[in-house]
């Protein structure tokens, strides 16, 4: 049997658990400070822990169930890991490196259902979704390898970002940011943490009613439901109108300002009438909005789409400026080592199929 791993348990969970096998509650803060604060890989590392507790614990629970197959390191300093899950399946986890800190995208789902027309990760159908140790066990795995450089360094932020759609898997993402916010563990600031969603209408909302207190970000990529609804297939079954109602659900309810994701992909999607109707969508709420422009990263499969022009990138960027819209473009990172999202994962997929 493969056993789970023992980063999905919130404190509480733990405790519960622990409680219910008949050994003390607090037995489970001083487990976590192994597994968080020293980082221990083993159970028999943990010392001082009741002998039999532990033993509990290994019998029931895996600390490693991700093991690296690959590793690319980018000149700019970003790091892609492939992790092999414990049955099989490949997953990637990329380390970026910020004037602000150090910041990890995770990976939810192994492939993903919503298929939008330019995603590398959504070529292939989502074959299960990820646990929520198996989420934070990426995260562990990365501040690991920054412990053996031996510099100090922390991850200090998390993007929900990679393969999978997080809204498509609640539960296991909720855990996993209920473990990795912690003080009594990786203690990251909600603040620092940003969910990304294709747009799930009725998960927004109840994101909106929950207390994980992160930030949220949307992949609009396109400002009315035609263009939309040809980039992203998700766009019939909830158009912009239901996005929008579920955004002002979620403004009204937490007063935070949501990051609107837009790939620019050159001559689809870039012109300025784009630019102006995106800033007509959003300009009642244009203290709570701020749009992120993403330059396209080519994927192989997907050959219709090229990366916009330089000029164009810049003319949308200026037209949305004027309209009083916040805006930002987002820095690359990691291009020479395909960095973007499930584009190593279906390269290495696609050699082991060659
Ligand atoms: N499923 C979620 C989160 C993962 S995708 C979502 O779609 O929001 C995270 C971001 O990466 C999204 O904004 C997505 O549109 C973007 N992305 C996907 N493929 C890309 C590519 N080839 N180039 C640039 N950005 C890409
Ligand atoms: Fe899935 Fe996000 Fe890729 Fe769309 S962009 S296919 S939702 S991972």
């Amino acid at each position: 049997m493969i056993k789970p791993s023992i980063y999905g348990l919130t404190l509480d969970q733990m405790g519960a658990w622990l409680e219910e096998k008949g050994h003390k509650k607090s037995r489970a803060t001083h487990v976590w400070e192994w597994l968080y604060r020293r980082r221990v890989t083993e159970f028999d590392q943990m010392e001082e822990v009741n002998k039999d507790c532990l033993q509990l614990l290994s019998d029931h629970f895996s600390i490693q169930t991700l093991t690296e197959h690959t590793r690319q390191e980018s000149i700019d300093g970003t790091i892609k890991f492939l992790f092999r899950l414990s049955d099989g399946n490949l997953i990637e986890t990329v380390l970026m490196r910020h004037k602000f800190g150090l910041s990890v995208c995770v990976t939810t789902q192994v492939g993903c259902n919503i298929g939008c027309s330019f995603c590398a990760s959504g070529l292939l159908k989502k074959s299960r979704d990820l646990s929520s140790g198996e989420i934070v066990e990426q995260i562990m795995k990365v501040q690991l390898h920054l412990d053996s450089l031996g510099t100090g360094d922390r991850v200090s932020h998390i993007v929900v970002m990679g393969i999978g759609e997080p809204f498509d898997n609640y539960k296991n993402m909720s855990d996993f940011i209920r473990v990795v916010k912690d003080h009594k563990g990786l203690a990251i600031g909600g603040r620092h943490i940003t969910v990304s969603t294709s747009g799930l209408a009725g998960k927004i909302k109840e994101f909106a009613d929950s207390d994980l207190n992160v930030n949220l970000a949307v992949s609009l990529h396109a400002p009315n439901n035609d263009l939309r609804t040809r980039i992203m297939k998700i766009n019939k079954a909830i158009p912009i109108e239901k996005l929008m109602d579920a955004l002002e659900y979620y403004w009204d309810k937490t007063n935070r300002r949501i990051t609107v994701e837009y790939i620019l992909l050159k001559d689809v999607n870039d012109q300025p009438e784009h630019a102006l109707e995106l800033a007509e969508l959003l300009k009642h709420r244009r203290n709570l909005a701020i749009v992120n422009l993403i330059p396209y990263n080519p994927v192989d499969e997907h050959s219709q789409y090229q990366r916009s022009e330089k000029d164009s990138i810049t003319s949308f960027y200026d037209t949305l400026k004027k309209q009083n819209i916040s805006v930002s473009v987002r820095l690359e990172h990691g291009t020479d080592i395909d960095a973007a999202c499930g584009q190593l994962r279906s390269k290495q997929i696609k050699k082991d199929m060659d």
